[in-house]
């Protein structure tokens, strides 16, 4: 046989903002394209023109920008299958089911909303599941092909040729088999002229060349049917990797808009980048086989295999996405962190001598924002009123500590490099000379930045300055 192309797409509905899980589904068809050489489609699926919300089609290309997972084909990008649009492929639709309808395998809905919702309750009554193939129009029912002109005007339903025992293997999931009730005589093309999504992505799934095709839980139950119109036209359908769930922060429901799904460009504005959002992600439901965590996108690439794909739910869990983030910051060139940690910054305190300090301490880029908001910052700026009850260390007294303060101010007048690391030296020095480095480390860092939690002193004074050091110092002392 001959090797086909592995051909992915992303086939989103733009019902709205797209979160982690949308995503995660773009990225594993992405990465299974570009590991194999293959090709990544981009399809908007807008048949359904009720659910639609306004801005959502910019909103996934957004998030797809930002992740740069860029497509092969689509929208924008164009590719030998345009339009990538659904809502401009109509004809294409119902040129497929033309071939249905010669097959005697598609057939004009006879009943009003009002009969089918009759049928409905009339099998809720008898305790027994609503199947519409039960209420065929009997002109159906022979065995030729028994066909009644269709003139758009009514939906037109699939004519499920055989019900039986559906069986199949998903590439995560494996054997899996549905009964006859999972077979129903479903809506191709609806009234209003556009198909269902159940009919039109087969139509493009087969036109596009698909090869293999990722996609959530929830599509397990209506595969049997998606199978038997490959079956009906008489087209091999593609390889099914069925994602697992991304579960809630606790761990027990579904994630869901409710339970912390938020729109992903929220991410974007907190400031994790990207590449650690696209290693989280990949990590939602995939496990590598070792112990590695942080992956570059390339080992990504490398790296992912569909049979590592797991079953069980994966929960979303951001303290790990703010590790994968820090991970991720530590290995970008310091330049390109100052531009962005300054970008952060309001304009009054935007000093590159807060680099590293800040980097220091943030996950996430709007970790600033809260440090600025608590006014972790402001000390640098605006000499702190010293609560002198909070001065000593434990167990020490005023004259102890205003001794040891002093033996801190000879100490630094003598640094001429006044960098952390000296700075440290000759502090350590005096302070391992006393009962407990606490009784000089503390006041001194208490006494220039005013707070009771801060970063070290050493840090802190190399960026106040040797002048502003020691004269923040000796106020204290007098
Ligand atoms: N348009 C479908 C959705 O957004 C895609 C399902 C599929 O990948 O086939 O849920």
């Amino acid at each position: 046989m001959v090797e086909r192309k592995v051909v992915t797409r992303f086939a989103p509905s733009p019902t709205g903002f797209m979160h982690v899980g949308g995503v995660r589904t773009a990225l594993y068809a992405w990465l299974w394209a570009r590991k194999n050489g293959g090709t990544f489609i981009l399809r908007i699926e807008d048949t359904d023109k009720d659910r639609e919300v306004a801005g959502s089609i910019d909103h996934i290309k957004e998030c797809l920008k930002w992740l740069e997972l860029d497509w092969d084909e689509g929208p924008d990008k164009g590719g030998p299958h345009l339009p990538y649009v659904q809502s401009e492929r109509l004809e294409l639709y119902k040129r497929y089911a033309q071939i249905l309808i010669n097959k005697g395998l598609a057939y004009p809905d006879p009943y009003t909303s009002d009969q089918l919702d009759e049928f409905r309750e009339q099998a809720e009554l008898a305790g027994k599941p609503f199947l519409y193939r039960e209420h065929r129009p009997a002109y159906l029912s022979g065995e030729g092909k028994n066909r009644e002109k269709w003139d758009e005007t009514k939906p037109l339903r699939f004519r499920t040729p055989e019900i039986k025992e559906t069986k199949w293997n998903d590439l995560v999931y494996g054997e899996l088999s549905a009964g006859p009730e999972a077979l129903d005589d479903f809506i191709l093309i609806k009234s209003d002229g556009y198909p269902t999504y159940n009919f039109a992505h087969i139509v493009d799934d087969i036109e596009m060349g698909v090869t293999h095709v990722m996609r959530g839980q929830e599509f397990i139950s209506s595969t049997p049917k998606f199978l038997a119109v490959y079956e009906a036209l008489e087209v091999l359908p593609p390889l099914f990797a069925t994602l697992p769930p991304i579960l809630a922060p606790d761990g027990k429901k579904k994630l869901g808009k409710r339970d912390g799904a938020k729109d992903l460009l929220e991410y974007r504005k907190e400031g994790y980048l990207p590449e650690a959002m696209i290693n989280f992600l990949a990590l939602l439901g995939w496990n590598p086989g070792t112990d590695q965590e942080i992956f570059r996108k390339e080992e990504l690439v490398n790296s992912f295999k569909l049979e590592q794909v797991q079953r069980s739910g994966a929960r979303l869990d951001e303290k790990k996405l703010d590790w994968i983030n820090k991970e991720h910051l530590k290995t970008k060139p310091e330049k390109e962190l100052e531009v962005l940690i300054l970008e952060r910054l309001p304009k009054e305190i935007r000093n590159p001598k807060l680099v590293p300090l800040i980097l220091e301490r943030i996950s996430k880029f709007s970790d600033i924002d809260t440090m600025v908001k608590e006014k972790e910052l402001e000390f640098f700026f605006v000499r702190p009123k010293i609560d002198r009850q909070k001065l000593s260390f434990k167990g020490t007294t005023a004259e102890e500590t205003k001794e040891n303060l002093r033996k801190a101010i000879s100490a630094l007048s003598a640094v001429q490099d006044f960098k952390k690391e000296e700075i440290k030296s000759v502090l350590m020095q005096v302070a391992e000379g006393l009962d407990g480095r606490g009784k000089l480390l503390h006041p001194v860092r208490f006494a220039l930045s005013g707070l009771e939690r801060s970063p070290d002193p050493f840090i802190i004074a190399e960026i106040l300055g040797k002048d502003e050091t020691l004269s923040r110092l000796k106020e204290v002392v007098k």
